[in-house]
């Protein structure tokens, strides 16, 4: 469609180098196609136009002192995306790997993430190629404090409320929390993530993990199947991966694997959780130290990862939760993963799979919960933690979860039946990507042309 075309070209000239951009854009647009031909209202407003383009990209420079007493210096961002449903809402990435194309590519999923969550919240994402790996609590606190010396005047709970991603967890948060509320002496809800002292919420520790297994579940119901007793794989083990791992244990699946930048680990009995959250959650120290304390399990350092492939989707399963990071599931992962018999993908991770192995999974018919829908779950938990925080009253852990099954399974349906409604039924990507866009552009719509 040309509309289609003259966006994904528009964004290659105006942001030539933001490749994960491109590749967020086209997965999205690409889908769109079939309500965007029934109604041309999205055209004449210019949506797309609207939408690829933020409203507001903040760059700012960060300086800091580490243990040694030298001067560092990193780069930050806040990319405010969109708000017509609600304050711009996404976590904050502290990776080396960071660059405006990263953030750019997240922010842009988080609009049509959020809308799908069923609550009022709008896209937004930032972060900093600062490596929380390896540095002192001092070291990251400092940091901490400086990005938020120039965060601080951009957000509000109202305005824009930032969270965790990778390498930012529990610990930065506090950071970051401490140094708003000193430099605006306010209270606010202006950061989801929070301790429960201080106004976070249960269950959103676990929520990405156990929303994703929720999504699973609902993707399998319909075709009347369960997890119970089945082997899956899991990448990554950060917050995702842990409590995916352990709804999954809990439902009575064997996990089988996890990974790091450094190696993945096969353990066939299944992973020791507790071994797992004691290495990564308390002592912060790569897989490594968990095949020193496993001998069964077996450890593969990247340095011998063959062909371009990543092996945990090599390992059989019946279900794979790519929770580490972007396109770590390629073209020939997907094909492995079919021929050895998966029956669902789950992603917790954002944009987890390439578009090639992404059309594979659909044109297989497996189950193929894409990340916007299938890891909704923490930032839908995020919504209610502002939801508690003004309103000043705590939810009990029960509740919250049957909220946060609630929601997944209210994303699922409405995943499934929009699908159906454009002619492309059990194609969740078609389903989330224009169930999201149409609440968010309708919104649009109706506000008038800003
Ligand atoms: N970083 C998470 C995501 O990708 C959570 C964002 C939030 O809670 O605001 O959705």
């Amino acid at each position: 469609m040309k509309y289609i075309k003259y966006i994904n070209n528009l964004i290659k000239e105006k942001y030539p180098v933001q490749l994960e951009f491109h590749q967020a854009v086209k997965e999205v647009t690409e889908s769109l196609e079939p309500i965007l031909k029934k109604y041309n209202k999205y055209e004449q407003n210019a949506i797309l136009e609207r939408l690829v383009i933020p409203d507001r990209e903040i760059f700012f420079r960060v300086t800091w002192v580490d243990d040694d007493g030298k001067i560092q210096v990193n780069r930050g961002c806040r990319i405010e995306f969109n708000s017509a449903i609600g304050p711009y809402k996404g976590g904050l990435r502290f990776h080396p790997s960071v660059n405006p194309g990263i953030i750019k590519f997240l922010g842009f999923e988080q609009i049509f993430k959020n809308a799908l969550t069923t609550l009022a919240m709008g896209g937004g994402k930032g972060g900093s190629d600062f490596d929380p790996k390896g540095k002192s609590d001092g070291e990251v606190m400092r940091f901490c404090q400086a990005f938020m010396n120039e965060l601080y005047r951009h957000i509000g709970a109202h305005t824009d409320v930032p969270a965790g991603d990778i390498g930012v967890g529990g610990r930065e948060i506090g950071y970051l929390y401490g140094q708003y509320r000193k430099l605006t002496n306010r209270f606010d809800g202006v950061l989801t993530g929070k301790a429960l002292n201080w106004g976070g919420s249960l269950v959103r520790t676990e929520a990405t993990g156990y929303g994703c297994v929720y999504f699973a579940q609902n993707m399998l119901k319909e075709k009347g199947e369960d997890l119970e007793g089945k082997i899956c794989t899991v990448s990554g083990s950060g917050n995702v991966a842990i409590y995916t791992i352990e709804k999954l244990q809990q439902l009575g699946a064997i996990p089988v694997t996890i990974s790091d930048s450094k190696g993945m680990i096969y353990d066939k009995n299944g992973i020791d959780l507790a071994l797992l959250k004691e290495i990564k959650e308390v002592k912060r120290l790569s897989l490594e130290a968990y095949a020193k304390e496993k001998k069964n399990a077996q450890y593969t350092p990247v340095s011998k990862y063959k062909d371009g492939i990543n092996p945990v989707w090599h390992v059989p399963c019946f279900a794979a939760f790519p929770s580490a990071t972007q396109n770590e599931l390629n073209l020939k992962d997907a094909k492995a993963l079919l021929k050895n018999g998966c029956k669902c993908v789950s992603e917790g991770a954002n944009m987890p799979s390439t578009i090639d192995a992404v059309h594979e999974f659909i044109n297989a018919k497996i189950c193929y919960g894409p990340g916007k829908a299938a890891n909704a779950g923490g930032v839908a938990v995020s919504g209610l933690e502002m939801a508690q925080n003004a309103s000043m009253t705590p939810w009990t852990f029960e509740y919250t979860d049957k909220r946060l099954y609630q929601i997944m399974e209210d994303i699922f349906n409405n995943a499934s039946q929009t699908a159906k409604e454009f002619n492309a039924e059990g194609n969740l990507v078609v389903g989330a990507n224009i169930a999201g866009f149409r609440k968010v552009a309708d919104s649009m719509i109706d506000q008038g042309v800003l």
